[in-house]
């Protein structure tokens, strides 16, 4: 395990890191459902290269997700190992005619391993204001030539996604499930927030996650998974007041906010729409399925007055309920190491977890971050101990942790 060097090691360029993390975070987009747009352009690399793989994707601190992938079977991987983390160092278009002719590639495991890659265009996605978030790219598994002609086109389709991009910004809600999307759910939550504190009303925030819904694609195939989406947006819809709030965060993630509902209150609509989850049947083409969904609830507080701080908090009790088998609700109030978590901002953040005497680094995104402790996410926590040094060399910051709960990719830490 190590950390990724960039092109340039300077303050220029963890700089330019800092930035583009800035930019890639106002958009708002990873993790955010899939849409037809990016589907489209990734049909047309296809066809007008005629390669077998097509990507649109996203590059935080540590991973690269694929916004829009056919042909590939991830949908995000470390951005160590990537091919396009060369784009992103040099923000220019890379062409490898043949990877197996090509020093830097000869030995990756996608050209030595069963993605058998062999030919590789990709370009920066880059924002108006030139900050690289991800790259467009054609890949195929024989070696092929790629005129300037076709780079010329392969740019045009990163410029096409880039609008598309630009377009997501003004849509308020998400087509598949009807719940606003992430943005507007925040935009509208403020106002709800900034009403209940003049008011000084009550006002408590859920999220919820679908339990094990990788494997609802991976068995029974993603338009299945897209109908149980459906099914439990529809499931929460029925049983919220009309002047509630229902939102798709991403993927399998929603939040709600629910006005003039205290902490205590919240739980008990977090048990009612966990429990009508669980006894919902969903029926279609596929068969018949049953879902379950972990909850974590937040309400306002001294310093939780923001819908970051709010959707924060009922993340980190989501998590444990996770942790703590699944298919339940947690609340952030009772959370064990709560109190180091109370002033977290949401933020986008390339950090290093340094562990083994500084000899190992794990790069990560760092995701909410307080005066206490942090949420981090990782590729895999697989083989990260108790205790690490978390660094954002961005904020000179660097600072002993202690992990207070985990999954497959989530850590939340208190600072010691
Ligand atoms: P956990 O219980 O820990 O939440 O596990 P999980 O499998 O639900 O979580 P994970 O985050 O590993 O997988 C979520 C999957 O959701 C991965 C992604 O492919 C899928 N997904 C995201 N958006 C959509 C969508 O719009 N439609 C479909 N069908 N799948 C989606
Ligand atoms: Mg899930
Ligand atoms: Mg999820």
């Amino acid at each position: 395990m190590t950390a990724r060097t960039f092109g340039k090691s300077s303050v220029e360029s963890i700089k330019r890191e800092r930035d583009r993390l800035a930019a890639l975070d106002n958009l708002d987009l990873l993790n955010s459902p899939r849409d037809e747009g990016f589907d489209r352009i990734v049909r047309l690399i296809q066809q007008v290269f005629t390669v077998e793989i097509g990507l649109v994707s996203l590059i935080d601190g540590h991973r690269q997700w694929y916004q829009s992938c056919s042909g590939l079977s991830a949908d995000e991987v470390p951005v160590e190992d990537t091919f396009c983390r060369y784009v992103l160092d040099d923000e220019q278009p890379m062409i490898v005619q043949d990877a197996t002719k090509d020093p830097r590639f000869v030995m990756h495991p996608a050209v030595t391993g069963p993605d058998h890659v062999r030919f590789y265009a990709g370009v920066p996605l880059k924002t108006k204001e030139r900050h690289t978030i991800g790259t467009v790219c054609a890949i195929d598994r024989t070696p092929r030539s790629f005129s300037r002609r076709d780079l010329g086109i392969l740019q045009e389709l990163a410029g096409a996604a880039m609008d598309r991009i630009e377009l997501m910004q003004t849509a308020s809600t998400d087509s598949l499930t009807e719940a606003l999307t992430r943005r507007a759910f925040k935009r509208e939550a403020e106002q709800l927030i900034a009403t209940a504190l003049r008011h000084k009303h009550d006002l408590a925030c859920l999220v919820l996650d679908v339990d094990h819904f990788k494997k609802v694609n991976d068995t029974c195939g993603h338009a299945a998974g897209d109908e149980v989406l459906k099914a439990v947006a529809a499931t929460c819809r029925a049983k919220l007041r009309t002047g509630d709030l229902f939102g798709r965060l991403g993927g399998e993630e929603f939040a709600i906010i629910l006005p003039h509902v205290g902490g205590e209150d919240a739980m008990i609509a977090a048990e009612k729409l966990r429990s009508e989850i669980a006894a919902r049947s969903i029926s279609g083409e596929f068969g018949t399925l049953n879902v379950t969904a972990s909850f974590g609830a937040s309400a306002l507080s001294i310093v939780g007055r923001d819908i970051e701080t709010l959707l924060a908090q009922a993340d980190a009790a989501m998590y444990q309920a996770k942790g703590a088998g699944r298919n339940r609700c947690m609340s952030f109030a009772s959370m064990q190491g709560a109190d180091g978590m109370n002033a977290r901002r949401r933020v986008l953040k390339a950090g290093n977890i340094v562990f083994n005497d500084r000899r190992s680094t794990i790069d990560c995104t760092v995701k909410s971050l307080g005066v206490d402790g942090a949420g981090i996410v990782v590729s895999n926590t697989a083989g990260i101990p108790p205790e690490f040094t978390l660094a954002i060399k961005a904020d000179g910051f660097e600072t002993n942790c202690s992990v207070i709960s985990r999954d497959r990719q989530n850590l939340e830490v208190a600072f010691r």
